[in-house]
């Protein structure tokens, strides 16, 4: 995970992992005032929120409100997709009594998306069932904002973010130890604060033909100063004074790496998935690890052993059916302790038609659900120490990158104090996942270093965050 980060940090392209830049160079630190929106668009719901927060990390007031987006405008065209969200947003404010005072709004868009400011970028493609072509290379802070003015709201975005970057916001509005945030829901991903001189393919001084420095304004403080000119989009520059961290979103739901363990199961699934709505992004991290795939991992092993051998009978012809074991019966199955298996018998009886499992074919099913969801939760820990390791925070001391000059511990020192803000139904809702995945943390960082870190939950973090953050970035957009 580290070299494939140091990777992807140093040229685009350069790994699967994308190590897309979010532009988010300063984070929520409790001292914001006022009311704030945002809008959270990308998961399993669409949602507006409204926080009012007063200084000291107090959120004095937090309105949510869901939205299922109708189906078919998630084929349609842009304009009618963002004019439902600005019509949505614009309904909200009314009932808030609050449509007329000009307002920072967070958006917060967890599709694949180059950034091109903290409040602007283009999408990249779109994920997750929605597929409107005129779209994609658009600036979609832009679309929205064009909305919000058809509909004649004063209200425009000052932050553009995924959600791993409103977890982060979150969890550092609450604690400043908070470096990194990871999402385990249908998908999984993770961000974290990077220093500057770190991004390398952000910086590479820019010679012109004649070997001579470009000179740049800095967009921040305006002052004429040598690059730190982003490679990849000409269109933001900044100066070294003026930006020392910055925010990476891994996207690392498309990490791979040899040293995975893919079992026939993995390349199955990735058969199954390979004509979805993610073609061009293989996302094999995210197919080990999310609430996306894992009861169809489990389906596949089923399916397997109920195809060379009787354990299920004649009645296992269900198990044939792509996607029929979701991940809520996989946990309801692996967490199920009565003697006889009760409710083990009833998933297999009602979801997936095996009726009479005996209570060795029960145990045995069990098992199955305990390995994947094993699995998952150890590669997400890994991927977990993969960032404090980048970040010199796993306790080897040793320099792991040029960012963790200050991060390594000497020995004899304490191991420095490291929370990571976690957010996702999988990890929420899971208990024996995220019990296995704090037992791999002990093992991999060993129990001192592994007490210095914790995972601090952020419930609705990615909306929060994004609000938390169109007030940071209000004034500098
Ligand atoms: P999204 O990632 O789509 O924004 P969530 O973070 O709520 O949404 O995650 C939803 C995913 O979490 C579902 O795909 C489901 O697989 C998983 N999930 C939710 N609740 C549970 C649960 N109790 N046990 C296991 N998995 C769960």
């Amino acid at each position: 995970m580290v070299v494939e980060m140091h990777a992807g940090l140093a040229s685009d392209g350069g790994s699967k992992l994308k190590m897309l830049l979010t532009f988010v160079d300063a984070l929520p630190n409790g001292n914001e005032e006022g009311i704030y929106y945002s809008i959270d668009l990308g998961g399993t719901n669409f949602r507006v929120l409204r926080v009012e927060v007063g200084a000291g990390s107090v959120i004095i007031n937090q309105k949510v409100e869901h939205q299922p987006i109708p189906e078919e405008l998630t084929k349609g065209t842009t304009e009618d997709l963002f004019n439902f969200v600005a019509l949505a947003l614009k309904s909200f404010l009314e009932r808030e009594d609050d449509q007329d005072v000009k307002r920072a709004l967070g958006f917060t868009f967890s599709f694949p998306v180059r950034q091109n400011s903290v409040s602007s970028g283009s999408l990249i493609r779109w994920t997750k069932g929605f597929s409107i072509e005129d779209t994609v290379g658009k600036d979609v802070a832009q679309c929205l904002n064009d909305a919000l003015a058809r509909c004649g709201l004063n209200v425009r975005v000052t932050a553009l973010v995924n959600d791993t970057v409103g977890t982060l916001a979150l969890g550092h509005y609450y604690d400043e130890d908070t470096v990194a945030a990871v999402i385990i829901g249908s998908g999984t991903n993770a961000c974290y604060i990077e220093r500057t001189d770190a991004i390398i393919k952000c910086q590479g001084l820019l010679t012109n033909s004649g070997g001579m420095v470009s000179y740049f304004f800095c967009f921040i403080c305006s002052q004429y100063d040598f690059f730190m000119k982003c490679l990849c989009e000409e269109k933001e520059l900044w100066c070294s004074k003026c930006s020392i961290h910055q925010v990476v979103n891994m996207e690392w739901g498309n990490f791979w790496s040899s040293h995975l363990p893919r079992t026939l199961y993995d390349i199955s699934l990735d058969d199954e998935t390979q004509n979805r709505n993610d073609q061009q992004s293989q996302q094999g991290f995210e197919k080990m690890i999310s609430g996306m795939y894992l009861g169809e991992i489990a389906r596949l092993v089923l399916h397997r052993m109920a195809q060379e051998s009787d354990v299920f009978g004649d009645a296992a012809d269900s198990l044939s059916n792509p996607f029929i074991l979701s991940t809520p019966f996989l946990a309801a199955i692996r967490e199920d302790d009565s003697p006889d298996l009760s409710e083990v018998r009833r998933v297999l009886q009602e979801h997936l038609k095996i009726p009479d499992a005996p209570l060795k074919t029960r145990r045995l099913v069990v098992k199955v659900c305990d390995i994947v969801t094993r699995r998952a939760a150890r590669l997400a820990a890994a991927g977990i120490v993969g960032i404090l390791k980048k970040l010199g925070r796993d306790g080897s001391g040793g320099v792991a990158s040029t960012s963790s000059s200050s991060g390594g511990r000497a020995r004899g020192q304490q191991p420095r104090r490291t929370v990571v803000a976690i957010e996702g139904g999988l990890y929420q809702g899971y208990p024996v996942l995220r019990e296995y995945l704090d037992e791999a943390l002990v093992e991999i960082l060993g129990e001192e270093v592994a007490r210095s870190v914790t995972l601090r939950v952020t419930e609705d973090g990615s909306g929060i965050g994004a609000a938390l953050l169109a007030a940071v970035h209000s004034s500098n957009s």
